[in-house]
């Protein structure tokens, strides 16, 4: 590096991560928003000291977005185990009360467990759950 190349952004491949303390600033085409975004060299070199590979691939509005998106999902799927779907149904053969795991469609006869394994005994050992 003997000259300073001020038009060395989006060359990042060949500096990043090299030897040197120097990081440039470099420019990076967001993946979501397609916006370009500055990785500054002090980022790079946070990335450095976290042993991460990747520049990121996402401008801070998009990965925080991504992120709140992840965390909704998470949270979503956590109150999804915790919140189990009950569904009071009678079984549509021998007319016990009994719940069901899902909301059962319209028009489409409900059974009670034992009733579906004799109707079904194929599916014995993967009961519909
Ligand atoms: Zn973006
Ligand atoms: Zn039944």
């Amino acid at each position: 590096m003997s000259e300073f190349k001020s038009n060395g952004v989006n060359n990042f491949n060949k500096q990043t991560f090299s030897d040197e303390d120097e990081f440039e600033d470099v420019s990076i085409d967001c993946i979501d928003c397609g916006g370009t975004f500055i990785w500054s060299s002090g980022e790079q070199l946070f990335f450095r000291d976290k042993g991460l590979k990747n520049p990121p691939k996402r401008c801070k509005p998009c990965k925080k977005a991504k992120n709140e998106r992840l965390s909704a999902i998470a949270a979503a799927q956590a109150a999804g185990i915790k919140q189990k779907i009950e569904v009071a149904v009678n079984c549509a053969k021998c007319g016990i009360n009994t719940t069901v795991p899902f909301y059962p469609s319209q028009g489409r006869p409900v059974y009670c467990r034992s009733c579906f394994l004799a109707m079904n005994p194929d599916t014995l050992g993967k009961a519909p759950e």
